[in-house]
């Protein structure tokens, strides 16, 4: 994989997957841009990687907008940002739908647009969409309906664009070895007394392979999609889950 000459830009890259995705299209020779709120969190990510950081919001439009102005012309727009919160369903509100919502979708929503006004000719639009974007889990429902609509944006894009040289697609994992899972892991810890073992065992027991997906497996997929040879590949939720979905 050879992405000299090609920049990528990386949203949420101050941790988990977005760090790792900063990794491997640096390794692969692309000048990469990675952006979110916290800019010391982007920062340690640059100082390994040599990427770019830039602060930016994106559920905010001003702030995406400003976000590709400083980046410049991107070629490879990778929609990673977003949130989990869990609550019973019954006891979920508005404000805490709000914010799955404006993380998940709507962030992916404002990247994509924003992302695809400015692309020169060959591009692609990448979504870390989850596993949850294609079948229901209890206790997030809020982050279940948005990442489906980042299915169904995806689905949508990729209509719209298939004469180009673009193709949009979105990558669905299976709960990840990063941050957001250890937050996961603390949450359950926190309602049932389980250990950390128990609590993790609870997460991977929804993988056939009882595993974590680890970050290089999504950039592996993601730098895959960048190929000339996965051209073909457009409108798509590839499921990286172990076989949960
Ligand atoms: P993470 O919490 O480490 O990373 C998410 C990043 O997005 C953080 O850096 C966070 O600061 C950033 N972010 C959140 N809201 C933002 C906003 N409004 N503007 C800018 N940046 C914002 O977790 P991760 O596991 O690396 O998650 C990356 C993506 O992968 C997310 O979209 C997540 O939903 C998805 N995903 C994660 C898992 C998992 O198990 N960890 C599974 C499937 C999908």
């Amino acid at each position: 994989m050879n992405l000299a000459g090609k920049r990528a830009l990386i949203t949420g890259g101050g941790s988990g997957i977005g760090a790792d995705l900063a990794r491997g299209f640096a390794e692969a020779g692309a000048e990469v841009v990675i952006a979110g709120r916290r800019m010391d969190a982007l920062e340690a990510v640059a100082r390994k990687t040599g990427a770019r950081a830039v602060q930016a919001d994106v559920t905010d439009e001003q702030s995406v907008t400003r976000l590709f102005l400083e980046a410049g012309p991107c070629e490879i727009v990778i929609a990673n940002a977003g949130a989990a919160e869990s609550a019973p369903f019954a006891r979920t509100s508005l404000a805490q739908w709000h914010a799955m919502l404006g993380a998940n979708l709507t962030g992916t929503f404002l990247t994509f647009r924003e992302g695809l006004k400015q692309m020169p000719g060959w591009g692609r639009l990448i979504a870390i969409a989850s596993i949850a974007g294609l079948r229901g889990y209890p206790y997030v429902a809020p982050y279940v309906a948005a990442k489906h609509g980042v299915v169904g944006l995806t689905r949508a894009v990729a209509q719209e664009i298939a004469k180009r040289e673009i193709t949009v697609n979105a990558i669905c994992p299976g709960y990840v070895a990063t941050e957001m899972t250890e937050r996961s892991v603390a949450n359950i810890r926190a309602r049932t007394g389980l250990d950390e073992a128990e609590a993790l065992a609870a997460l991977t027991k929804t993988s056939p392979q009882n595993r974590l997906i680890a970050p290089a497996e999504i950039t592996s997929l993601a730098l895959w999609l960048c190929s000339q040879e996965a051209r073909g590949m457009n409108g798509q939720a590839l499921p990286l889950a172990g076989g949960e979905a």
